[in-house]
């Protein structure tokens, strides 16, 4: 079976494909919707800007960003994210076109590895919501 750790609370959990634990995904839930909220009202805000003011720590706004449920967009956007196999700029997700292709097939043999997200000093970054947890 495989499991992860709570990338909030650091408890080891089944993974389900998420990287909060059970316990962990309704707060994070109301936290993403801050930050869903707050994008809705700023269409333009950067990433610095939503991290100030709604309070969500920069690193979790990269989770939502690696759980596609937030897409970056506009200049400078696609050099936030990189895919986490061969390094070529992304904006959602972890792992570009070609790569998830290439990795879908064996995506159970990779060892998770944690890495780094690069950030740039950039902060025109803008955010495409995309609340798939809550298509209606
Ligand atoms: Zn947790
Ligand atoms: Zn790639």
């Amino acid at each position: 079976m495989d499991f992860k750790n709570c990338k909030r609370c650091g408890k080891l959990f089944r993974n389900i494909g998420r990287d909060v634990c059970p316990s962990c995904m309704r707060l994070d839930e109301e936290q993403f919707q801050t930050v869903k909220s707050y994008l809705v009202k700023n269409k333009t805000a950067g990433i610095q800007e939503v991290v100030e003011e709604t309070g969500v720590p920069h690193d979790d706004i990269i989770r939502y960003l690696k759980e596609e449920r937030l897409e970056l967009k506009g200049e400078g956007g696609e050099m936030f994210l990189v895919c986490e196999s061969c390094g070529d700029p992304i904006s959602t997700g972890r792992f570009c076109k070609k790569c998830l292709k290439r990795l879908q097939s064996d995506i159970s043999g990779i060892a998770p590895k944690e890495e780094e997200t690069k950030s740039t000093k950039n902060s025109e970054v803008k955010f495409r919501i995309i609340d798939r947890y809550n298509n209606k």
